[in-house]
């Protein structure tokens, strides 16, 4: 992964750049997450808030996950591309939307979740874990 790695939004109002690795990255197939992406699944990494540089206005919006924590979704006001997720359950963690990265290859997925909710025009990718919902302990 090259670092820092970098991305915004679609006018580029928001813009971002992150000096760590990403702990986790993959697909959520859930509905929330598909409603909000535009379309079928979104595509996320996790990296520690405090390696993360935001610049620009981001508009908050608040609901509930499945396991009741709040998840904060985070958009650019005036062009409405999705940056980040932030959920309650994982404080310090910030989940970059992969849509956003100016190098679409810092995204390497490690797996798929919400499988069960995967629309069949947007099948998961053979060769990646799967899991129903979420992998046990998350
Ligand atoms: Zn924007
Ligand atoms: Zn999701």
């Amino acid at each position: 992964m090259t670092k820092p790695f970098t991305g915004g939004c679609l006018c580029g109002a928001v813009r971002y750049s992150c000096d760590g690795e990403a702990m986790m990255m993959g697909h959520c197939h859930c509905e929330d997450c598909r409603r909000s992406s535009g379309t079928g699944h979104a595509s996320l990494l996790a990296v520690a808030e405090d390696t993360l540089t935001l610049t620009g206005e981001v508009k908050g919006y608040d609901r509930p996950s499945d396991s009741g924590n709040m998840v904060t979704r985070g958009f650019c006001p005036t062009c409405g591309s999705w940056i980040y997720s932030r959920n309650v359950a994982m404080p310090g963690m910030t989940f970059l939307s992969a849509a956003s990265l100016d190098d679409l290859e810092v995204f390497q997925p490690q797996m798929h979740v919400y499988r069960m909710r995967a629309a069949s025009w947007d099948a998961p990718s053979e060769g990646v874990p799967m899991f129903d919902k979420m992998p046990p302990g998350m």
